[in-house]
């Protein structure tokens, strides 16, 4: 199977970058909507259209939802790209329609996406709310969950820049799993080995794709969190994690790793052997580990206070919806040896001088303001050069 032509060939390229809304989402459902398959599930906080698109044939039923964090965006594109490799008259479009069918109820949270926050519109994170279904977004999903009646069920988020993997060389975690646990004791059975069982698939395919790239998240129990109810109420249940590609902020490349992750994991259901041993393959994916800032500077010199100091400090973005723009803003997070942490961008700096207008030190959890040397520059949170 080549993947990557797969991808090229189903991308959906009205879906760009990270601020995915209704509005982007809205025309494609339309176009997708003949036999009506697509409908309007309900309404969120702020009265937002959320919708399901239905489509197979198959006895095997799959319920798939995106961005239940509004400003989880890059699974929502992965989704529309599988959707239009279902539509594409293929011979495996064809297979998965007979072996599958799929509901999708991409933009769970659609506030939160318009708003660019995790949290819907009264400010509750959904992905806590899965027993007390206190708010419409969570209720809705879990109406879905109990009237569809699925076999499995997709859970697909965003993480940070931070994660890396625990290997010996350390990288980006370009994308995560979990199968959730199902019970404090974090004990495996025959629902939870399924959900193992599918991400040892993926995992076999994006290895090669993108070695070292693949983590593994905690499995530490919380029966608030929609994966682990689902998987407690045995309906074996894959959380997928789009994480960092190198100089990806877009994450248009970690969208491919993650339609390849869906489509893999579905084709073998119908096309691979079980192997043996494949509980101990999923624990052989490396963890997750908060191991990485956006930049890192090394070796920067500060004059502060009549005294010289060599150090390093580092850069996270934040994500910030400015006049409808969605701006990678930096800030200061922090300064010191930075042991254990890596750069998606490190640069030593060979002892060149840091400045800025007032206090001629970095303050942590403000916009980088300042320059280094002559080549680095800074003004309110944005790179000049
Ligand atoms: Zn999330």
């Amino acid at each position: 199977m080549n993947y990557e032509k797969l991808f090229f060939e189903s991308l959906e390229h009205s879906l760009k970058g990270r601020y995915i809304t209704l509005n982007e989402v809205e025309p494609l459902l339309s176009r997708f909507d003949f036999e009506n398959q697509v409908q309007i599930i309900g309404k969120s906080v702020l009265g937002k259209p959320i919708y399901q698109y239905i489509i197979g044939k198959g006895p095997i039923k799959i319920l798939f939802w995106s961005q239940m964090h509004g400003n989880e965006s890059t699974t929502t594109k992965a989704l529309f790209d599988f959707i239009n490799l279902l539509n594409s008259n293929s011979e495996i479009a064809k297979s998965l329609l007979i072996e599958f069918t799929f509901c999708f109820l991409p933009i769970l949270n659609p506030d939160g996406a318009a708003l660019y926050t995790r949290e819907n519109a009264n400010k509750i994170d959904l992905n806590r709310d899965a027993q007390n279904l206190s708010q419409p977004e969570s209720k809705l999903l879990r109406n879905t969950f109990d009237n569809f009646g699925p076999h499995y069920c997709y859970n697909l988020h965003d993480q940070r820049t931070i994660y890396g993997v625990a290997s010996e060389v350390i990288k980006p975690a370009t994308v995560s799993f979990l199968a959730p646990a199902y019970n404090e004791n974090r004990d495996v059975n025959e629902v939870r080995t399924k959900a193992m069982k599918i991400i040892i698939a993926m995992n076999n395919v994006l290895q090669k794709l993108i070695p070292n790239q693949v983590g593994r998240f905690d499995d530490s129990f919380n029966i608030n969190c929609v994966g682990d109810t689902f998987q407690f109420l045995n309906v074996p249940t894959v959380l997928i994690e789009a994480g960092h590609y190198q100089d990806d902020y877009e994450r248009e490349i970690t969208r491919k790793f993650v339609f390849i992750a869906i489509v893999s994991g579905l084709i073998n259901f119908y096309e691979n052997d079980i192997v043996s041993n494949e509980i101990g393959n999923y624990l052989n994916i490396p963890h997750n580990k908060i191991c990485f800032y956006d930049f890192i500077y090394k070796n920067v010199k500060i004059n502060y206070d009549n005294s010289k100091i060599i150090t390093n400090f580092a850069i996270q973005f934040k994500e910030e919806l400015i006049d409808n723009q969605l701006l990678f803003i930096a800030y200061t997070v922090a300064v010191g040896d930075l042991k254990g942490f890596s750069g998606h961008l490190e640069l030593d700096v060979e002892e060149a001088l840091y400045q800025n207008s007032e206090i001629n030190f970095p303050i942590l959890n403000q916009k980088a303001e300042f320059s280094i040397g002559n080549s680095i520059k800074f003004v309110d949170g944005l790179i000049i050069n």
